[in-house]
């Protein structure tokens, strides 16, 4: 489906949009992940450039960019992580900031062997001890 899809951070100064599909969805357990997002894994999307359009407050947005050119975009106000980049283009979208439902699934679970101990994935998720092959 070619649908718009919509997202923003939890103080809506930061807004986007894109035409779907949403594709490949991954959650990642890695110790990175986990401190990136604050949470028991990352959740993302890969998104097409050319179908992507920051509607409001790009210049809200605040980046730290790793060592292999990975970087992550986030509110300078609210703190919403919104978005993965590399190499300085737009690559992956956090499914928690994208508006209603996506009509998306989570495909793998990666890195799960390194997840916190506290976390319990579902038995029917698709899992990978690392990443896969
Ligand atoms: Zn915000
Ligand atoms: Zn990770």
């Amino acid at each position: 489906m070619n649908e718009l899809i919509s997202g923003g951070c939890s103080c809506e100064a930061v807004r986007y949009s894109l035409v779907g599909p949403l594709n490949d969805a991954r959650s990642c357990h890695c110790s990175m992940c986990r401190r990136i997002f604050a949470a028991q894994a990352s959740v993302c999307a890969e998104v097409d450039a050319e179908r992507f359009q920051w509607v409001k407050g790009e210049d809200q947005l605040t980046s730290h960019v790793g060592e292999q050119g990975y970087g992550v975009q986030f509110c300078r106000h609210c703190g919403s992580t919104l978005s993965i980049t590399y190499q300085g283009l737009i690559h992956s979208l956090t499914l928690g900031c994208v508006d209603g439902d996506p009509e998306v699934a989570i495909a793998q679970h990666i890195f799960v062997d390194s997840k916190a101990s506290w976390e319990v994935i579902p038995e029917t998720a698709t899992q990978f001890d690392k990443y896969p092959e």
